[in-house]
């Protein structure tokens, strides 16, 4: 039968449109349609779970989620009215294209379908092909709100990146470090933040141009980046060539042995630029506090100006080293 393709009847099937990807839930109380219309959809392609009735439809959602609900209008226990009404109020992953069989067709049920939250209806009984391209309708939008979400995931990464050296920007600081402090507290843990600046850079700047600056900079925050702890430790552009490193759950006395780490690492290893190595320093200023032990109130803007404090404290004594102190 190849009018189930929509092709008999000289509707082009879309093969562009993976239709796996989108799985489709069957609410239909009556055997007969149900298995009809459950092959119909799986042999075009589409990934389909078939119900009995608006109950089992709300069970099905328990255990997954289904971006596709096909649903008759008529059933007992509960309707598919009751059913869209009920999948509207959820919340769920993404968006659900709702649409509602029936062999209902006058306008005013019609209009009360579609005031209960139903994209779309088919009445009944239902035709192969009409039947392919309202899925076909669904599966566009649902492409399309997709794509719109991807777009809005690239644009908040976007937002909290610094461009040229990739790692979070000041504003991500300003969000998280707060947010980092409460967790801190709550759990009663420790947190540590070192502040780093390059040593001399204006001289690199002036010597070997600003886009060997620039290298140097990403080379530097490369570096840094590899020597902390994965997923758990973080880093922010302050501005220029300072640096705020976060750690999470970590005593003060080990963030400055991190600090000296990092000091090492950098000063003893040359940067590679286009014609050149360059030999770079780091100077550093740590804090951190214990939240288990710590009585005094703790903000951000203190945290930092601590670390400023012994930032430039380094910078004072000679530059390439680590001061600090514990809240
Ligand atoms: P100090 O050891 O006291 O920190 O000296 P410094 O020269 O590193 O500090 P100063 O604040 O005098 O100069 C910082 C320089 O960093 C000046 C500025 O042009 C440069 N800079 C800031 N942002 C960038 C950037 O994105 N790219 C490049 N290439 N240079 C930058
Ligand atoms: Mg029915
Ligand atoms: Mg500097
Ligand atoms: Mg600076």
């Amino acid at each position: 039968m190849r009018d189930l393709n929509g092709d008999a009847m000289g509707v082009p099937m879309q093969q562009n449109i993976p239709a796996g990807d989108f799985p489709i839930l069957l609410v239909e109380d009556n055997p007969v349609s149900r298995r009809v219309l459950e092959k119909s959809l799986a042999k075009a392609g589409y990934d389909v779970t078939a119900v009995e009735n608006g109950q089992e439809a709300l069970g099905a959602f328990q255990s997954r989620f289904f971006p596709i609900v096909l649903s008759d209008w008529l059933m007992p226990e509960m309707d598919g009215l009751e059913l869209c009404k009920a999948v509207r109020k959820m919340s769920l992953p993404g968006y659900i294209f709702f649409v509602l069989l029936t062999a209902k067709d006058s306008k005013n049920d019609i209009i009360q379908g579609l005031n209960a939250g139903a994209d779309d209806y088919l009445t009944k009984p239902v035709l192969q092909a009409e039947l392919m391209a309202r899925i076909r309708t669904g599966v566009r939008i649902l492409e399309l709100e997709k794509s719109l979400k991807t777009a809005v995931e690239k644009i908040e990464v976007l937002s909290v990146t610094d461009p040229l050296t990739e790692c979070y920007n000041r504003r991500y600081l300003n969000e998280q470090l707060p947010q980092e402090i409460k967790r801190a507290r709550r759990y009663r843990r420790a947190l540590s933040l070192i502040l780093c600046d390059i040593d001399h850079f204006k001289k690199i700047n002036d010597t070997y141009g600003h886009a060997a600056g620039d290298l140097a900079l990403k080379a530097i925050v490369r570096r840094l980046t590899a020597s902390i702890r994965k997923g758990i430790d973080w880093i922010s552009r302050m501005g220029g060539e300072e640096f705020v490193l976060v750690l999470p759950e970590t005593e003060f006395r080990f963030a400055l042995k991190t600090a000296e780490r990092l000091r090492q690492k950098i000063a003893s290893k040359p940067v590679d630029l286009a014609d050149t190595h360059l030999f770079v320093t780091l100077s550093f200023g740590v804090t951190g506090f214990n939240a288990d032990t710590l009585k005094k109130d703790i903000s951000p803007d203190k945290m930092i100006s601590k670390a400023d404090h012994y930032l430039y404290e380094a910078k004072k004594s000679g530059r390439n080293r680590v001061l600090g102190d514990v809240f």
